[in-house]
């Protein structure tokens, strides 16, 4: 059991448009509290008007480019990823630049305070929602911070910001680090569990010497075809099976060679019923059954001999010696109506086993 990551990868794509699709609003909201604020904008129109410009702009573009996405999926499923991941990084850049030019402006104390307050936590908040993966987690930090760093270093000024927003840096580059290994090892976990309930609910359901069905799964997918026939009042048709004299299959060859006897029976009924919607179980002991909806009693009946001359053909090999028995079958059918129970369906064809078993063994006897 297991999976490669690529094969997870969808699911974290979703992941990461769920977890960033707030942030686009918070960006044009912040952006409008660092401009407006103390009419910044009026005193820098040549820098605040292209900058709102092209965050709005690239911020509505992602918005509709999530909902295309949503309807086109799955057609363009990689080219609208790659658009995501570089929209992502285009908004963190245009982010960046603007706090740069922040930075290095002079006298503007206040705003440009309020600006690396937001910056700080716009970036924090972003590496979080990126932390599924974690280049884009990395290259969201990268691109907040590195330009204003970098033209600080560059003009050597406000040495102290650059080795604090330097420090913020890594520590983010730790906990995309540390998040993304912990997204990944739940992801991992989720899968793995959801496979093995769906191996135990398999499990559940399958007699584990015959791998045919179990007595709990017949029940219940009786039920449920005995009613969809009650509704579009259709015919079902049931086979019960019995080996012939097989305890002394167990007693003269002992019980390893009666149980692979009856995987050799488990195989015949698979071979004879191929019908996705026939349902061939264990039913207990040496004892099948099968259920056949929109089957007539003569389909039955000839599906039954089918069974009892294989079953009769049977010559299983076991330790240089040779096993044969036969088989005793009835089969009942019905066209269900609301008043009667599956059970008694399975009575009849009970009752018919049984006066196969009493009268000469090796015959199909149908419930007439
Ligand atoms: P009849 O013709 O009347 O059916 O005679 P029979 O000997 O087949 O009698 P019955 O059906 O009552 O016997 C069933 C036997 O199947 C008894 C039991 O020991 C054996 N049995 C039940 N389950 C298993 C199993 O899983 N493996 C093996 N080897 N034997 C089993
Ligand atoms: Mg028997």
């Amino acid at each position: 059991m297991g999976f490669k990551r690529y094969q997870l990868y969808p699911r974290v794509i979703d992941d990461l448009k769920k977890r960033s699709t707030i942030g686009i609003i918070f960006y044009l909201t912040t952006a409008c509290i660092v401009m407006f604020t103390d009419k910044y904008y009026i005193r820098h129109p040549q820098f605040s008007n292209p900058f709102l410009f092209t965050l709005s702009g690239v911020c509505l573009a992602r918005l509709v480019h999530l909902s295309f996405a949503q309807w086109a999926q799955p057609k363009f499923n990689k080219f609208n990823n790659n658009i995501f991941i570089l929209s992502v990084a285009l908004t963190a850049l245009i982010w960046g630049i603007g706090f740069a030019k922040f930075m290095i402006q002079d006298g503007e104390l206040s705003s440009t305070l309020l600006m690396t307050m937001c910056t700080i936590g716009l970036c924090a908040g972003g590496v979080v929602a990126f932390i599924p993966d974690l280049r884009l987690s990395i290259s969201f930090n990268f691109f907040t911070l590195m330009p204003a760093i970098g033209i600080m270093v560059f003009y050597q000024m406000n040495m102290p910001l650059v080795m604090s927003l330097s420090i913020f840096f890594i520590y983010l580059c730790f906990i995309s680090h540390r998040g993304n290994r912990e997204y990944w090892d739940a992801l991992e976990n989720e899968y793995l569990l959801e496979e093995k309930s769906k191996v135990l609910e398999e499990m559940s359901r399958v007699d584990d010497l015959t791998k045919l069905y179990n007595k709990r799964y017949f029940d219940e997918t009786l039920c449920f075809e005995w009613n969809r026939a009650v509704r579009y009042q259709t015919s079902i048709s049931i086979i019960i099976c019995d080996i012939d004299r097989f305890k002394q299959i167990n007693d003269k060859y002992g019980h390893l060679a009666g149980d692979k006897y009856l995987k050799a029976i488990g195989m015949l009924l698979k071979n004879v019923f191929k019908r996705q919607t026939d349902i061939t179980a264990r039913y207990g002991g040496d004892e099948f059954i099968v259920l056949m909806p929109n089957t007539s009693l003569e389909d039955a009946g000839r599906l039954s001999e089918m069974i009892r001359v294989k079953t009769q053909e049977l010559h299983l090999e076991y330790e240089g010696q040779t096993i044969k028995t036969t088989m005793s079958l009835g089969t009942a059918s019905c066209v269900p109506d609301q008043k009667t129970k599956p059970q008694s369906l399975i009575m009849e064809a009970d009752k018919a086993l049984y006066q196969s078993k009493t009268s000469r063994r090796n015959q199909v006897i149908e419930d007439k």
